[in-house]
């Protein structure tokens, strides 16, 4: 594949992904979100400053040291870029990258609370262990930079964290599956809050992420 197809085909994915987010309702009242896909070892897609009604080749393309190499970004675009970038550093196979303020998980993310692992879609979806909470800093600051690198140094399996007094960073293989992801986690937020009323949420018994993988080896093979 061309340079120019690959570019197309992450394009496409990354507004499928995004349109997948507002169609599933996980999206806060502002609908704010940034959305990436990694291009290549130094390069990567990034949402222009919006998602609503996104055309894939309203997509920027950027380089990790911050350098917009074709397409344009909006300020509020700009400020995040190496918050993406520490993540595919960090990452080697991360491929796609998505930041939302979803209304439950940034609830957990407000009261400094990491997100524990405790419902099925959670655990099938790549987060077998709670989501962590990065300390506050300006949005896209080195401050904000450093505790996720930070975060992820000391977590090297999770591929999520809670950006503390903020909202939601999500990571995966591709777009879709961190999309599925995101929505995953925000359902498990949405539980975690609604089983706080009726006595809490409990534990997956001793051994549920090992009964998941072979459940779903066993439908793969
Ligand atoms: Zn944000």
């Amino acid at each position: 594949m061309s340079d120019r197809d690959v570019r197309n085909e992450r394009a496409e994915q990354l507004v499928e992904a995004a349109e997948g987010l507002f169609a599933a309702g996980v999206m806060s009242h502002s609908g704010h979100a940034n959305l990436s896909a990694r291009l290549d070892g130094r390069r990567l897609l990034l949402t222009p400053g919006f998602v609503r009604g996104l055309r894939p080749e309203q997509l920027a393309t950027v380089g990790f040291d911050g350098q917009v190499l074709e397409g344009e970004l909006r300020s509020v675009s700009a400020e995040i870029i190496a918050m993406h970038s520490a993540v595919y550093e960090a990452r080697p196979h991360v491929g796609a990258i998505i930041h939302t303020h979803s209304p439950s998980a940034t609830a957990f993310a407000v009261a400094h609370r990491p997100l524990p692992c405790r419902t099925e879609p959670m655990l099938r979806f790549g987060q077998a262990e709670d989501v962590p909470v990065v300390p506050w800093g300006p949005r896209g600051s080195d401050v904000s930079v450093r505790g996720i690198a930070e975060v992820l140094r000391r977590r090297p399996t999770t591929a999520a964290v809670l950006l503390a007094n903020h909202g939601l960073l999500v990571f995966g293989p591709d777009s879709a599956a961190a999309a599925h992801l995101v929505v995953a986690i925000e359902e498990s937020a949405e539980a975690e809050i609604a089983a706080a009323a009726i006595g809490g949420a409990v534990d997956f018994p001793p051994g549920a992420q090992e009964a998941v993988r072979a459940s779903i080896a066993r439908v793969a093979s």
